[in-house]
Formats: structure tokens, sequence, C-alpha cells
């Protein structure tokens, strides 16, 4: 008989959930004018907001907490994260900042100029803020499957190697600084690369002369994804395969809210010695001397002890064992999800399950507001709200897909928990004919609106 796998951890701290009832929920999200971001997290059952920063730590990590260095120079703490680093990565220079958008800061500030182009698969929204911040343009050459959710691909966060080339000749390669690949593919859904994929891309950067660099947020993730896919790399350990991964490419940045198992933190890791000195000086200016970047020694210990756990295949089975757990129970409900579930998160297709409520009326945010009331489960709208307006017509921007992300923190929640939630979805999808309306836009701020708009229930 096969047995069952499970959480490679036992509980040591526990934190408490405080309960609610629909009636106290119904009442809150009013307060908060129908906006997730606005309640208290003590008004959530089961947070699934974001595996950003949410996750928990280990006891060997909160040893190193006490065993935090606090040297403003040298400090143990450091050099312990900078071996980490360098033995996981290969890479020659290390650099720590104070999270992931720090790094494509300090990074971008070094490579990237105005009027260039940073071809790569969908960057993330920091990452392309920071490109377009230094008026260039971050191209998208993800291939098309990546889009096409009824599609099942073991590797949907692939580079299209046609679009990249195509890219590469379009533009002169002086204007291309780099090739961006983010690991897994965040906002394609946490879907991976194929080291098949990134080796073509490498040959390609080689060809055209331009560096290629890695955001690596979820690269252990990515790893075992990999591992359990590509066919050559079966019998690798985690770790083998991260060197592989890393060895084909100049650099990383890295939030090491993800895979780094730490709460806040983030680095750079990079072989040219150039490009180093560069980003040292622009890291000593907007984060603090090199071998803290604002982190503190306590936090660089968790980190490299987080890092060390988090290529663990154990753990890594059972972190993406847990989201496919909620997807296939969702499935399993006729749910309509985002497949192949993604490493970090289940996306449910809103337009399938409320496809009576307008999409003017925000409808994977009305989703996303009654499994808050229905059981106190809280994700995040990546549909219209999240799309803003058009800059120059300010009409809504209507994405192809109108999706509520359930994302998972790591070693937060139990398998109880997982079910817990899709039982709760089944509920409301059970009751999905009624919801008829949706909600209507009372105040918006003029960017990045989703975080903070206001609205009303139609
Ligand atoms: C989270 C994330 C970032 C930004 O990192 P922060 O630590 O939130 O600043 C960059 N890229 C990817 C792929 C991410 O998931």
């Amino acid at each position: 008989m096969h047995l069952p796998s499970i959480e490679p951890y036992k509980i040591k701290t526990v934190e408490s959930i405080q309960m609610s009832t629909p009636e106290q929920r119904k009442k809150w999200i009013k307060e908060a004018s129908y906006n997730l971001f606005k309640l208290n997290s003590d008004q959530v059952i089961v947070d699934l907001i974001t595996d950003s920063g949410t996750g928990a730590m280990s006891d060997k990590q909160w040893a190193e907490v006490m065993l935090g260095d606090e040297s403003y120079a040298g400090s143990r703490s450091f050099m312990k994260l900078e071996n980490t680093v360098k033995e996981l990565t290969g890479f020659r220079y290390f650099i720590p900042v104070h999270q992931g958008r720090a790094a494509e800061n300090v990074l971008f500030s070094a490579l990237v100029k105005n009027g260039d182009f940073v071809p790569g698969n969908i960057h993330f929204d920091t990452t392309k803020g920071h490109i377009e911040y230094r008026k260039a343009t971050a191209i998208d050459c993800t291939i098309d499957e990546a889009f096409d959710i009824t599609i099942d691909h073991p590797f949907k966060g692939n580079i299209d190697l046609h679009k990249l080339e195509k890219t590469l000749q379009e533009y002169t390669t002086e204007k291309i600084p780099f090739v961006l690949m983010t690991i897994t593919c965040n906002s394609a859904g946490g879907q991976p690369v194929s080291i098949e994929n990134m080796r073509a891309v490498r040959t390609l950067c080689d060809q055209y002369g331009v560096g290629f660099y890695i955001d690596g947020a979820r690269f252990a993730e990515n790893a075992y994804f990999i591992k359990k896919r590509e066919k050559e790399f079966a019998n690798y350990s985690i770790k083998e395969i991260v060197k592989e991964i890393f060895s084909l490419s100049d650099g990383m940045t890295m939030s090491a809210k993800k895979d780094g198992l730490v709460n806040m933190g983030g680095f750079i890791a990079l072989n040219d010695a150039k490009v180093y000195e560069v980003c040292s000086t622009f890291a000593i200016m907007y984060e603090g001397f090199v071998t803290y970047g604002g982190m503190s020694g306590r936090d660089m210990g968790a980190l490299a002890q987080g890092l060390t756990e988090g290529v663990e295949f154990d753990y890594l089975e059972s972190r993406i064992g847990q989201t496919a757990y909620l997807g296939k129970r969702l499935d399993e409900f006729n749910i309509p999800v985002i497949k192949p579930f993604g490493g970090h998160a289940v996306y449910i297709d809103a337009s399938k399950f409320v496809p009576k409520i307008p999409k003017e009326e925000y409808r994977a945010q009305s989703l996303a507001i009654e499994l808050y009331i229905v059981a106190g489960i809280r994700g995040v709208e990546i549909g219209t709200l999240l799309a803003d307006r058009d800059p120059v017509t300010r009409e809504n921007r209507f994405p192809k897909l109108e999706m509520v992300r359930l994302a998972i923190p790591r070693r937060v929640y139990t398998l109880s928990h997982m079910e817990y939630v899709a039982v709760a979805i089944k509920k409301v999808f059970d009751s999905r004919d009624e919801a008829k309306s949706g909600y209507s836009i009372k105040w918006e701020a003029p960017i990045m609106r989703h975080f903070t708009v206001e609205l009303e229930k139609i």
C-alpha cells in the first residue's frame, strides 16, 4: 500500500486564528469598502493573499536569529549567507538587499539605460516598474501556450525562442542589456521554465552578445518541477538542478520572501567583476553597506538557513503537493481552475465561475468578496481592478482572464486548511446562480488602484 505523503515537519509554536461569523465578515468587508487589502489580518481565517514573506521559519532559522552578528562590516552572519549563496548558485559575487525590488533597483541602476529593451518571460510588476522607470521597455517573449488556459504544457513559463530572436534582431544589441528570465514565472501563474529552454536562451544570448539574468524568487520550486517533468534531470538532486540553472546565466536577482523562507530579505548574485563593482556603489547608496544591504545580521543568518531548507526535496514535495492538493480538490468539485497548477498558487477562473456578473462589475473581485464572507478566506483579484485603466483613454482595461488567486504561504497551513478552503469554495460554487451583480468603484487612485480602491455593492 502506498503511504500518504505528509508535511516533513511538526509544529513547535502555534499562532491562533481568530474565528468569525459570516455576519461579522459582511460588516467588516463593507467597512473595508469591499477591498480585501483593507481588512485587518485578525478578520481573516485563511489568508491566501500572497505567498510573499508570509512563510513560517523553522527552529533552526529562529536559532540563527539569536546567533545574528550585528557588526556593521564583515559580520559572521553576512559571511554565512555569502557562503551559502555562492555554494548554492555558483556565482562569484554576492550583494544582500532588503527585498526583491531592491535587487532590481540596484542591478538595473547598473545595467538598464533610457531607451533600452529588456526581453523576458512575463516580467513581474515591480520588475517592469523598475524597467519602465528608467524609460526602458520590457518585452514579453513568453510562449503563447502560457496564455491559453485550456492547454496543458509542462513548462508554461518558457521563453519563445523565435520571439526572442526576433527581438534580438529588431533592436540593436547595444540597446538590450540582458534577457531576464523569471523562474517560476509568477505572472503566468507560477509556471516553470525548463533547463532545455534556459540552455537555448543562453545560446541565443551568446550568439547576439547580450547578458542573461534570472529573477530567481521561486528558483527552488522551478527546480522541483524540472526534476519531476524534465526527463534528463529525474535523478538529479534539487541542489544539482539549481547549480545547473544558475550556471547558464550571468547573475540573478532574488526576493528571499519567497523561496528564501524568510519574511524579509533579498540579494543579487553575479559573475562579472565590473558589474559587481557598479552594483556595490548603488547598493551602498540605496540599501546599506555591502555586507548587510538592508538586512540585519539575524535576518541574514535566518536566510542562509532558509535557503538550505528551501532546496530540500521533501520540503518541496510537500509544498508543491499542498498547492496541487487544493487544485485537485477544486477540480474534483468541477470548479473552473487554471491548469496545470503552478507552484505557489491556485487560480480560479471567475468568468466561468460567475458568468452572470457583468465584467464591468468586477467579477473576480465579486467572487473574492463572496469567498471572504462565506468562509473568511482572503484571496486576491487578478482581473480588471488589477489591470487598471488605459493611461491615455482612462477606460477600464479588461484582461483576457478574470481570476481569483489563492496563494499559499510556505509551511503555514496544513492539508486540513486546504480542505476547508476547497469545501468553502464548493459552497460558494453551489449558490453561484444567485450571483448576478457585482460592484462599482466609489474611489480609486490614479495608478496601482487595486491596493486602495473603494467599492460599492450594486
Ligand atoms: C515578489 C517578486 C519580486 C519582488 O520582490 P519583493 O521582495 O516583493 O520586492 C520580483 N520578482 C518576482 C518574480 C516576484 O515574485
